[in-house]
């Protein structure tokens, strides 16, 4: 630990660098930066940044508000977009009270709670992010919606558009960050792309999403265009998911992987995917958790709407995707409801106690999807076991309010934080006369 502080107070001077961002998130994943003078970051690793915790959405109540961040040195990269002179930096921070105490509502806590459990258990939980975005002219609209930077397709290529452009410096800047990345591409709406993360544990990668917004945002904003995560943010083009690759270690040997098995799915496996099959519905306030995340859900395009699993099947919520078979270490499942708006930290410690949950109470995993499971009737569905995710906010929020394993994973004060959150945002939404039903209703009513 004080090798890596050294390395960091060492750099920042070799460097040159003029300020020192310290960050972290609040319950809905939003990020908070504070800018510190190089001779501050000493005492900030020693002693931590003072703040007032009750002005972050969720974090504290009024009467406990002072709070302590501090660097995790391990963290530590310098800002491309900020250029070469009077260079800045960041590091993430875990939050602590002021007796040093982890923050229980600090997002980063809960996931490296979850961590444990899955550490005592034997497990690393590794996982790779596909993260899909809309590229826009601009954040202003006008009465038709946003305007999308192009109109090309899945895959296309589109010689001299934005696009182009934009990924190879946005990928580039996350490699200067250290954070790799697998692919890139144009996805199927207009102006939508997307780029997949090189898999990393999921501390780690939580905090390479958080990073991963603000260089895309700040790449677009370069560009003079416009980034968003938003869920849904055309009608009738599909919305942006953040389909989650997982698989769990057992030291050297990937715990999924069984060689002969169907799929080559260990039993561990088939035990994680049932886990998270049967938690999906109550994980959704966390996995989808705005009012705009099931007009994604519930549109088609590829996002799932039920809960089952396929291998291949792209209606399904989980799915096994293909892998050479003399690849056992990278024996994977995708997880496919969570979107690009998530907050990675207490999404993937929901995913991963769902899965660990049907590992430890022997679930077991029901019979794969072999069909389009939108294409069925709702009695076909009902027979073979296919559940509904919940159709908005509202049920979605219900459904968590008695959610056992949610309330253990995210800790009492996160757990009601979160649903006081939801509950304001559903609460605003449903005071809202929308165009749709002034268009549908003014004139014939
Ligand atoms: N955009 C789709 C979703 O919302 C995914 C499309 C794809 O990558 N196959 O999940
Ligand atoms: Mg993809
Ligand atoms: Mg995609
Ligand atoms: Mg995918």
């Amino acid at each position: 630990m004080d090798k890596q502080r050294d390395f960091v107070l060492r750099t920042i001077e070799e460097r040159g660098v003029k300020f020192v961002r310290l960050w972290f998130t609040d319950v809905v994943g939003t990020l908070k930066s504070v800018a510190l003078a190089p001779a501050e970051v000493e005492g900030a690793f020693t002693e931590g940044l003072g703040f007032d915790g009750s002005a972050i959405e969720g974090l504290t109540r009024a009467y406990e508000s002072d709070l302590l961040a501090h660097p995790d040195p391990t963290t530590f990269q310098i800002l491309p977009w900020r250029g070469e002179i009077d260079p800045t930096a960041r590091m993430f921070c875990d939050i602590t009270t002021p007796d040093g105490e982890p923050a229980v509502a600090d997002p980063r806590n809960v996931l490296k709670r979850t961590l444990e459990k899955a550490a005592e258990a034997g497990f690393t939980f590794y996982t790779h992010p596909e993260i899909e975005f809309y590229l826009l002219q601009s954040a202003r609209f006008g009465d038709g919606g946003p305007e999308p930077v192009d109109s090309a397709g899945y895959f296309d290529n589109v010689p001299g558009g934005t696009a182009h452009d934009f990924r190879r410096r946005a990928v580039r800047m996350l490699e200067d960050l250290g954070i790799s990345v697998e692919f890139s591409h144009h996805e199927a709406g207009p102006g939508q792309n997307e780029i997949d993360l090189r898999y990393a544990d999921a501390l780690t990668m939580a905090d390479n999403i958080m990073t991963f917004r603000t260089v895309v945002k700040e790449v677009a904003i370069e560009q003079g265009v416009y980034a968003t995560f938003m869920p849904k943010p055309l009608a009738g083009h599909p919305g942006s998911g953040m389909h989650t690759h997982m698989s769990l270690f057992e030291g050297d040997a990937n715990a999924f992987y069984e060689a002969g098995a169907q799929y080559q799915l260990s039993k561990t496996a088939r035990k994680f995917i049932a886990g998270l099959l049967r938690h999906a519905p109550e994980i959704s306030a966390v996995t989808n958790q705005f009012v705009n995340s099931y007009k994604r859900l519930w549109s088609g395009d590829e996002a799932p709407s039920y809960v089952s699993w396929g291998h291949n099947n792209r209606s399904a919520l989980v799915r096994v995707p293909l892998y050479k078979p003399n690849k056992g270490q990278s024996a994977r499942i995708e997880y496919r409801a969570i979107d690009s708006a998530a907050n990675p930290y207490l999404a993937y410690s929901l995913m991963l106690a769902a899965g660990l949950k049907g590992i430890q109470e022997d679930y077991e995993l029901p019979p794969e999807a072999t069909e389009d499971v939108w294409s069925l009737t709702d009695a076909e569905r009902k027979a073979l076991g296919y559940e509904a995710l919940p159709s908005n906010l509202d049920e979605a929020i219900r459904l968590m309010e008695s959610s056992e394993l949610a309330a253990e994973t995210l800790g009492e004060q996160v757990f009601e934080n979160v649903l006081r959150n939801k509950r304001q945002e559903w609460v605003g939404y449903r005071a809202q006369v929308t165009p749709w039903e002034l268009r549908s209703n003014l004139e014939l009513l």
